[in-house]
Parts: structure tokens; sequence; C-alpha cells
């Protein structure tokens, strides 16, 4: 059975039947309450899961109470254009490699968590994101499964009008606003996924669905982003690769459309669950 790993309240904690169990209390202090120290500790922390049992002090999971399930990752990776139908519709050429920019850790926050924007310009963009594990450099595609925790939803909020400015566009400061990456609900690890290769994932504004599609159409797979990444970066336990977004932005539509006070963002895979972000326009 697969884990499933959340934040609650600052707090480690898995979920069992539909219940919230601290993994503090309920491993009698084996495991710290760190979420980020469950992710040092992570082979070891799935294999007490799959034996532990909800405890008099668990209680439904209410999503209002979790925050973003990785707080304090050292890097967090985004990766630009690397859905096919998704480059076809900005205009793009394929490309022949990853395309990567940073999410700055600020950014990230929880599954039901307000997003705030800055300007008349934001735009959403539904996404897998993969969670190391074990940490390491240079891994090869062929292990680099091994090197995962699990995946999570995320939401790579994007800010069009920062993301193009300059002669080398701020990608990485567009992406990064406060509250700009929730990621959530829950961290599931990949026994969840009945075929990792094609994993649904959508998004809708206000009840409109307007992404629908699937890790099938991904150009550069979870395995080939590890490898790639890790020949550069040492990634550790906790870091983040928001795999890139499938087609259905708001920027590639005629006319364009963006994000506005009062919207409702639900964002979602179904083997994990959903993001559920309301927009409020910050003040000028
Ligand atoms: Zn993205």
């Amino acid at each position: 059975m697969p884990t499933r790993f959340l934040n609650v309240g600052g707090r480690a904690a898995i979920e069992l039947d539909g219940l919230a169990v601290d993994v503090e209390r309920a491993s009698g202090g084996r495991f710290s309450s760190d979420p980020m120290d469950a992710l040092r500790r992570w082979n070891e922390l799935v294999e007490w899961a799959s034996r532990a049992e909800a405890d008099d002090g668990s209680a439904a999971v209410d999503p209002a109470s979790l925050g973003p399930v990785v707080p304090r990752p050292s890097k967090v990776f985004g990766v630009a254009l690397n859905y096919r139908k998704h480059a076809e519709e900005t205009g793009a050429q394929v490309p022949d490699q990853p395309s990567v920019f940073t999410k700055f850790p600020n950014c990230l926050t929880g599954p039901t968590a307000d997003v705030v924007i800055p300007s008349d310009f934001v735009d959403w963009e539904v996404e897998l994101v993969a969670v190391i594990g074990q940490g390491g450099s240079r891994i090869p595609e062929s292990k680099a499964l091994e090197h995962v925790a699990g995946y999570c939803v995320g939401q790579d909020y994007s800010e069009r009008r920062v993301q193009m400015a300059g002669t080398r566009p701020q990608f990485s400061l567009a992406k990064s606003y406060d509250t700009f990456g929730p990621i959530g609900p829950a961290l599931v690890t990949l026994d969840g996924f009945g075929d990792p290769d094609d994993v649904p994932l959508w998004c809708e504004v206000n009840g409109e669905r307007v992404q629908d599609s699937s890790t099938a159409d991904l150009i550069f797979s979870v395995p080939v982003l590890v490898s790639y990444l890790s020949d550069i970066c040492t990634l550790e336990p906790g870091d983040l690769i928001f795999t890139g977004t499938p087609s259905g932005v708001g920027v590639a539509r005629t006319p364009p459309r963006f994000l506005a006070e009062g919207d409702v963002v639900v964002s979602g895979i179904d083997a994990i669950g959903e993001l559920r972000n309301v927009v409020r326009r910050r003040a000028d």
C-alpha cells in the first residue's frame, strides 16, 4: 500500500484510512515531528508506515490544516516546456534538453492557501512534483527512481509580464512570488501510481476544466530529469522538481486569460488529491 505523507500544522504525519497520524507520537519518538527529518530517513519511515496504526490522537485529515508537504527544501527546480502540446501551444520548438529554472522556496505554501497575485497577469500551471528522498550526485537514469520519495501535486503560478521581461527572461523571479508554489496535499510513494509514465493531471478555474492531460505527454521523464539535474547539482532529501505543465495555460489562449480576485483554482492528480487555492489580489 502506498504511503501518504502529510504536513499537518508543521508536523510530519501519515494518512491512514482518512486519518492523520502524527509521526512523532505514533512512533513513540523514533521519528521527530519535522517533515524534513522524515525525508532524510525516508526508506526507514516508509517501512515504519507500512505497519503503523492510527492512535487515539488521530483525527480526520482536515485540508485546511495542511502545510507544504516539504516545507524547507534546499532546491526547487522548475522545468519549462516539458509537455509536447504545451510547447506547441506557446509556439516554442520542442526542446532537445531540459530547460530549467528555480522556484525559490519562499513561494511554497500549503494545498489550500490563498494565492496572492501582484498583478492582472498571473497564470496557472498544474504540475506533477517529484520529491527527492535519498540524495546523490551523478545518478544514472536506471537508478533515478530509487532517489524519488514520491510525488505530490504542485501549482507553478507564473506572472507572465515579469517572466518575459528583459533580454534574458526572468522565469525564476516570475514564478517565485510568495504563495506561488502550493504543493500537496500529500506526498505519495511511487507504488500509488498505476502506470508511472501515464499519470493524469488537471486544473479547474471556477469549475471550468482548463488543463486536462497526462504525464504520457512529457518530453523529459522524471528519471531523465533526476539524472540530468544530479549531474550538475548534488540532490538532497526534500529537493523538489516541478516537472512542467501540460497545455491549457491562460497565456496561450486567444485572448489571453489570467487570474483575478476571488477565482478558485483546483489542481489535481487523482492518485494524490487536490490543491484548492482562492486568488487574492495584493493591494497596489
Ligand atoms: Zn511550470
